[in-house]
């Protein structure tokens, strides 16, 4: 490993100005369980590690009637070990109890896990179907990017020189609403997603589906918002039917590849059952 500077500003106007001064040879930490192995791997070559956690808005947590405010380096454990939030937001809770094991559960979360951009991050795809945005700040201030927007290519993101990420809000979509996310390891625990999918579905006063959103992982080169299976659920009601059908437009919508951990066939496969999976879980946590 290059021997680097280690940074801890006490706010965001200080950790910009360090990043925008060194540019790609600087780095945001929140948790650090990706960055210092990418570090050690040769990955990236900082002549700065900008750590953010003593910056007070980055580590607070504040979940009001709008919605829910995770500051960039809020860990995964503050949020499941409070019973409102995981009440109210269920697809997130999946993700969060299953990002590595409590070790990694207590150091990192949500806002790494986004800034990452891997398309098997467990993280991103129910944060698309829970409608986040992500609330950045750079050298020119700051500005809103909805999370189905951030990923731009594997490891890649919207960030521009010197922004980074400071909290993600979540609106809280009332009681209609429900969400699930499910990934398919060939372990029980601590591995990289073949195929993962999220679901949410909002009721409308109906009965029927007012809105859902349908997001897929590690099916190409980004997470995937499936705009198309997820439109095809508005106006229907919520059952097997309308959750086939949406799941087969989701399968169509992945680009997946081959590789070691799974084919494009099981892959697309896979897709198909966990987006129906998900849909019917959602439907059930409708009204806690
Ligand atoms: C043993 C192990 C198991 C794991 N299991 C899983 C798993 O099951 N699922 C999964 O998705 N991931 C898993 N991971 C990967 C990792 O733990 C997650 O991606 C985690 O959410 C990253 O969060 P972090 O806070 O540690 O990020 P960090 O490592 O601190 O940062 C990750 C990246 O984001 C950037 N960054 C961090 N904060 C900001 C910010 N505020 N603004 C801009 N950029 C920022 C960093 O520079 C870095 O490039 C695992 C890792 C390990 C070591």
């Amino acid at each position: 490993m290059q021997p680097f500077a280690y940074a801890a500003p006490s706010s965001v106007k200080e950790a910009v100005e360090i990043l925008t001064k060194h540019g790609d040879k600087a780095r945001p930490m929140a948790g650090g369980t990706d960055l210092l192995v990418q570090i050690r791997g040769g990955r990236f070559d900082l002549d700065v590690v900008v750590d953010v956690k003593k910056i007070p808005e980055l580590t607070e947590v504040n979940n009001t009637k709008e919605g829910l405010t995770i500051g960039g380096a809020v860990p995964c454990h503050m949020l499941y070990e409070d019973t409102q939030i995981s009440n109210t937001f269920p697809g997130l809770i999946d993700a969060a109890t299953l990002i590595g094991g409590i070790q990694i559960q207590s150091r990192s979360g949500f806002g790494g896990n986004l800034c990452n951009s891997t398309p098997s991050a467990d993280g991103i795809c129910p944060l698309i179907v829970h409608s986040a945005v992500a609330r950045v700040q750079g050298e020119s201030g700051t500005r809103e990017i909805p999370v189905e927007e951030f990923c731009t290519g594997p490891g890649a993101n919207a960030l521009g020189k010197g922004e980074m990420l400071v909290s993600i809000f979540i609106p809280n979509q009332g009681k209609n609403f429900g969400s699930a996310y499910e990934r398919f390891i060939p372990r029980n625990e601590m591995d990289i997603a073949v195929a993962a999918v999220g679901s949410s579905i909002l009721l409308g006063s109906d009965g029927k589906i007012q809105d859902a959103r349908i997001a897929l992982a590690s099916v190409g080169p980004t997470p995937v918002f499936a705009t198309k299976a997820s439109a095809s659920l508005i106006g229907k009601d919520a059952n097997e039917e309308s959750f086939a059908e949406a799941a087969k437009i989701a399968k169509s919508e992945c680009s997946p590849i081959e590789d070691m951990r799974g084919t494009v066939e099981q892959r697309q496969h896979l897709v198909e059952v966990i987006t129906k999976r998900t849909l019917s879980k959602s439907l059930e946590r409708i009204g806690g």
